[in-house]
């Protein structure tokens, strides 16, 4: 395993080498689990490190987060806690647990268990392995359930036949671990799958684990590929009756993930847009924001990409015409987009081909966006300016002439403002 070890960024070797400590100064086995021992494995990029402990966690945790300095949050409850390190690594750490479904597809009733019990309770065999951090032990992969040889023939399989009824929404990550490695389902799995599909149990989970996997799959670097294949298994039926995959929605598909990376690449200090939240948005086109609503309360997704969501499909019709027209003013750009959310303005980019639109956009977002007065009511006060309309009459010519390029600092600003004053 230390060949595995060796690859990994200096930080996290740093990090699995005090854990180390920690484990033999507490006499508390730990081990790398689940997915990022499974991208150790493959060579791929994961910055997160999942450690679990046979013991107490969070006496674990406690110890490390203070040889590393980081920051710790703990969750009693379940016996986990979370390390952010400066640089925004995360550690997980978990105390090894077993499950128990009380009936299928609800949720497990937890109690503390072995290291075995854990990997069994676990979605797929290739996420079924541990290898232990102790430095003095033989760094063997633990592997119950063949997990690396169906690594290496690229393979998802469940460990036992009820799996996806137990838990309907491994039905979600089975396709997307397939679609991100390019893995096959295995055939008795796929059968298991597609049982699970047609007998329903996805509508007897709580919507809101299922919103928890659907945003896991569009937070992927080609969601197209899963969404299609969910979709013609049924799964999405679960979600919405409504919902259509063709191939409109791979060409849109498309055009989104070519906007984001427009964005990411020109505007690196801006606020990230919520990919999967311009990928969702594009899903609910066939739904009436009747529907949408009612969707998005069932999910449960938070006010704040509701609310984007929902101004996405109140505004387009507007957008897309006014945004149309040749020779809009900055300020008639700045008031029609200043109010969106990012993610609104990468949609109906990837929606529209104008040119002109496309122009207004960059404008924006290199210019305008975010532009606002140095001046404020005081300035005007002093200048013996009665609070009232006045006040926003006079701020609207002095933004509109910023957005012109006709005033640039507080200085030109007041001259502007002691001016309209003078005029009045
Ligand atoms: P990713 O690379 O997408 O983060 P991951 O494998 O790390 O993938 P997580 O959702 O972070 O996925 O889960 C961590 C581990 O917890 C998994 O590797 C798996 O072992 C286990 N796990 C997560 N969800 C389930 C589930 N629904 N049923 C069983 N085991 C699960």
């Amino acid at each position: 395993m230390r060949k595995y070890f060796k690859k990994l960024p200096r930080k996290l070797r740093e990090v699995i080498s005090q854990a180390s400590g920690v484990s033999q100064e507490t006499r508390l086995p730990a081990y790398l689990v689940g997915g990022c021992l499974r991208d150790l494995i493959l060579g791929v990029k994961n910055l997160d490190l999942d450690i679990a402990i046979e013991g107490n966690g969070i006496i674990f945790a406690q110890h490390l987060a203070q040889k590393l300095k980081s920051s710790l949050r703990i969750y009693e409850r379940f016996g986990t806690a979370t390390l952010i390190l400066s640089d925004g690594l995360k550690v997980d750490i978990a105390t090894t647990r077993q499950e128990k479904y009380p009936y299928f597809a609800a949720l497990p009733e937890v109690s503390p268990g072995s290291l075995k019990e854990d990997l069994k309770r676990r979605d797929f065999t290739i996420n079924a392995m541990a290898v232990s951090i102790a430095v003095d032990k033989e760094q063997k992969i633990i592997d119950p359930f063949g997990g690396q040889d169906d690594l290496a023939s690229g393979r998802i399989r469940v460990l036992h036949n009820l799996s996806f009824k137990d838990d309907p929404t491994r039905i979600f990550r089975a396709i997307r671990f397939s679609r991100r490695f390019d893995f096959k389902i295995e055939r008795k799995t796929l059968a298991l799958l597609k049982q699970a599909i047609s007998e329903g149990w996805l509508a007897k989970v709580n919507p809101h684990r299922i919103r928890v996997e659907l945003i896991a799959i569009l937070k992927e670097q080609n969601p197209f590929k899963p969404i299609k294949e969910l979709g013609d298994l049924g799964a999405l039926s679960f979600i919405s009756t409504k919902l259509k995959i063709d191939k409109s929605t791979r060409a849109l598909f498309k055009s989104i993930s070519k906007q984001i990376a427009w964005f990411i690449k020109n505007f690196p200090a801006r606020r990230q847009p919520d990919s999967w939240l311009v990928y969702f948005t594009a899903l609910l086109a066939p739904l009436t924001l009747a529907r949408m609503n009612l969707l998005i309360s069932r999910l449960g997704l938070r006010k704040g990409e509701a609310k984007r969501v929902i101004s996405y499909y109140r505004e387009l019709d507007k957008l897309i015409s006014s945004l149309s027209k040749k020779h809009l003013l900055p300020k008639e750009i700045f008031s029609l987009l200043e109010p969106l959310s990012y993610e609104t303005i990468i949609l109906v980019s990837a929606t529209t081909p104008n040119k002109n639109f496309k122009k207004y956009l960059t404008d924006f977002l290199k210019v305008y966006n975010g532009m606002r007065l140095c001046v404020c009511g005081s300035d005007l006060g002093g200048l013996g300016v009665l609070p009232g309309p006045e006040y926003q009459k006079i701020f609207a010519k002095v933004l509109t002439a910023k957005l012109n390029g006709q005033v640039r600092n507080r200085q030109t600003e007041m001259a502007l403002i002691r001016k309209l004053v003078r005029d009045k």
